[in-house]
């Protein structure tokens, strides 16, 4: 619908249907074709009914409520031929999950038939019961008024469950005062904040006619784990935490890197074409598909849209790949730490920013020392993060999160930024004070005739880093795998709308009208060169996983290392923070306070049931079966010695057994009373959870992955890793 060009010029779009032969000949139109699109809008509505609102969702101009009658009229039409009985605002609540009420079409018409019907009213505004959703301390249950608005600039689409079609409404949902009770809300205000300061600089270097409005775009790629269906469900911990809490490590993990990029196993290439399929007909555009570094993990990544409908997109693709695993007797765990021991998953959101006439402003081009709006808005990016780094690290805090974070397969936590060669030397030559060159990109011999010269990029690639520039767009690597990427996008667009706004009003001053090329480019280098000075401490080039990265970010560049989400989540509501947010009218101080709230609390709920199910499979799982490996071990010594035997070595297995288990028991005790406390107030309660259960639960996880390698298989009563991470 409203995707953003591509930098060629082409558009990445909902309204290229694209056609899709299938085995029996058939032909299926199978991109889009649950969306409402521009194309069917354009087909179905008066021209100027159209063109009004596309004003809206291209150009960002505030929607016509006369119009919602004829569009809703419309869009009950086109839903009612495809099969659709019902409606739902479709919505993002701060659960990170969506949440959808249905009502149908049909309405009694007094005299014993229905009517099928959907108001322009209906399609504008919805009122859900907001009581249940978190608010944060906004609201009391008691009031319990909450709104959702339609937000046009995202696809209208259908979903398909179990027979039933459902016309979907992307929508804001806000409190009866206003507030924002939901991720999308807070990210278009910081849309139109990136658009208005990004237009600014845009003018200033005389590029911004025929642009009425830059969008931040993102590209969300996805990893995740399968494991066998049978396996999920004799899992208490996988069910009821997406984890899990105990395992001993397989002899045979991801040591051989035979996994990565390997061939694809076939009941997993059926479930990927599947998902492929119901995210094509939802007009999210996925693209690559491959397997991860772990055993059993994949990834699937679409090519990018603008922040919001690709923020709508992801939630998308989580569903559908939840949805479609257990058709091929799978599940998909989107959890970041699923198996200790074993990569975890992360979700690169890939962020950029690009004119509604298809250009991205990331975009180096060839002669990046002469392009100087790009070293503009690079600077920009990079003065946001160095400032702002405790607001991106807390973007990403979660419980699950921190099992990533810092570990030795993710990037750390202290945020900095990766460059590459060619950008690292011209930010040096900016420090210099003038920059005269571009490296430029070789060529690659593979020493043989047949194969083609290769270019070769500047520089390498680099993992390590939380923040890497990748060539035409920044890469936001710290992301959760389970998260939805709204929250972590709104902080980057508000932080970069700053940054903007900042060297746009020092040019503006030091400018004034119609400035020379010659005092342009000065004014402008002479700006970027201090910005560089001040901030460069951010940029880091080398491996992000050497401790003496750690030494030296902590102790030579002062950078924050918030190594706990507990850490991260109490600067959400600095003042620092409060101000930045404030000022570009992306959220208040009440709003921001309460998204630290609710982060807090969902890291205390979730530790906690995390805590109260290990205890559960503790007792009634790991500790019956130990107890019967302790009773056959008795057994043995007592044959043994019945038969006139000296059981020597064996009378010795069974003692330091039955102290491994009796550890255990005082373990799961320990467990148990950690998590008693006065704190209430959530961050005292975070951090007690923080610093008694955490450690407790590793240390009984620690004894009963022991007792799982003294255990006897058929005694032991939970699948093992050797099982879960081998798909037939
Ligand atoms: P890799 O795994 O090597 O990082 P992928 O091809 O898996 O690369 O993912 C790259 C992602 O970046 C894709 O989702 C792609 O659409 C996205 N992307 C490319 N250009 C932009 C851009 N200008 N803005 C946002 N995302 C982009
Ligand atoms: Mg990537």
């Amino acid at each position: 619908m409203n995707s953003p060009r591509l930098s060629n010029g082409s558009l990445a779009s909902h309204d290229h249907p694209a056609r899709l032969q299938l085995a029996d000949g058939r032909v299926e139109n199978f991109y889009a074709s649950d969306v409402f699109t521009l194309r069917v809008m354009q087909q179905r509505l008066p021209k100027d009914v159209f063109k009004r609102l596309q004003r809206t969702i291209v150009h960002g101009d505030r929607l016509e409520p006369d119009l919602a009658d004829v569009v809703a009229a419309a869009m009950k039409d086109w839903a009612v031929e495809h099969g659709a009985t019902h409606y739902t605002h479709w919505f993002q609540p701060l659960t990170g999950l969506t949440a959808e009420k249905h009502d149908a079409f049909i309405v009694p018409d007094g005299s014993g038939g229905v009517l099928s019907e959907f108001s322009g009213s209906a399609l504008v505004q919805g009122e859900p019961d907001a009581s249940s959703f978190p608010s944060g301390g906004i609201r009391a249950t008691f009031e319990a008024r909450g709104y959702t608005a339609w937000d046009c600039t995202s696809p209208v689409f259908l979903t398909r469950n179990a027979g039933a079609v459902t016309l979907c409404i992307p929508t804001a949902f806000v409190s009866w005062t206003g507030e924002a009770l939901d991720h999308k809300t807070p990210l278009l205000r910081s849309m139109d904040a990136v658009s208005e300061q990004a237009m600014r600089i845009l003018k200033i270097f005389g590029n911004a006619s025929g642009v009425t409005r830059v969008m931040s775009t993102a590209g969300p790629e996805q990893e995740y784990f399968l494991i066998d269906k049978e396996y999920y469900f004799k899992r208490q911990d996988l069910i009821a935490c997406e984890r899990t809490l105990f395992g001993a490590r397989p002899p045979k993990g991801q040591q051989l890197e035979d996994h990565y990029f390997g061939s694809i196993p076939t009941r997993v290439m059926a479930f990927m074409s599947e998902t492929e399929r119901e995210l094509y007909r939802l007009g999210v555009p996925v693209k690559t598909r491959h397997n991860e570094v772990a055993p059993g993990q994949f990834e699937l990544a679409p090519i990018f849209e603008t922040a919001n409908v690709a923020a709508d997109h992801q939630m998308l693709v989580m569903e559908v790949l939840k949805r479609v695993a257990p058709r091929h007797g799978l599940m998909c765990i989107m959890h970041e730490k699923p198996f200790a021991g074993i990569n975890g998953s992360g979700k690169h959101v890939n962020w950029s920013m690009a004119t509604n006439t298809g250009v991205n402003l990331l975009d180096p081009r060839a002669e990046t020392h002469n392009n100087l709006q790009f070293l503009t808005c690079l600077c920009a990016v990079i003065r946001a993060v160095d400032l702002h780094a405790d607001l991106l690290r807390s973007a990403v805090a979660s419980a699950s999160n921190d099992h990533r974070l810092g570990a030795n397969e993710a990037p750390p936590a202290i945020i900095s930024i990766f460059l590459g060669d060619m950008l690292a030397d011209i930010i040096n030559q900016i420090e210099k004070g003038a920059t005269k060159s571009t490296m430029k990109r070789g060529t690659m011999d593979l020493g043989t005739k047949t194969l083609p010269l290769l270019p070769r990029d500047t520089g390498d690639r680099n993992r390590t880093s939380p923040f890497a520039f990748t060539g035409n767009k920044f890469e936001f690597r710290a992301v959760g795998s389970s998260q939805a990427v709204a929250w972590p996008i709104t902080v980057l667009n508000t932080i970069a709308a700053d940054s903007l706004d900042y060297l746009a009003t020092q040019l503006e001053k030091s400018l004034g009208n119609n400035p020379s090329e010659a005092k342009l480019r000065d004014t402008v280098l002479s700006l970027l060169q201090k910005t560089v000075k001040q901030h460069k401490r951010v940029i880091f080039n080398g491996d992000g996983y050497d401790k003496a990265w750690h030494e030296e970010a902590e102790k030579k560049r002062g950078l924050r290392n918030l190594r706990s989400s507990v850490d991260a989540l109490q600067t959400i509501a600095d003042k620092k923070n409060i101000d930045v947010f404030r000022k570009f009218k992306v959220m208040s101080k009440i709003e921001l306070e309460s998204r630290e709230h609710i982060y807090l609390e969902k890291y205390i709920k979730q530790v906690t049931i995390e805590a109260e199910t290990a205890v559960l499979m503790a007792r009634t799982q790991i500790l019956p079966a130990a107890i019967r490996q302790q009773k056959e071990l008795a057994d043995a010594v007592a044959a043994t010695e019945a038969a006139d035997v000296e059981p020597g070595d064996l009378r010795q297995q069974l003692a330091d057994f039955a102290e491994l288990v009796s550890r255990f028991r005082v373990a799961i005790d320990t467990l148990e009373q950690a998590g008693e406390t006065d704190a209430h107030e959530p961050l005292a309660h975070a951090k007690h959870i923080h610093g008694k259960v955490i450690p407790a639960m590793l240390e009984l996880r620690k004894l009963a992955d022991t007792l799982e390698t003294h255990i006897s298989t058929d005694l032991w009563p939970l699948p093992t890793y050797r099982e879960m991470l081998t798909i037939k």
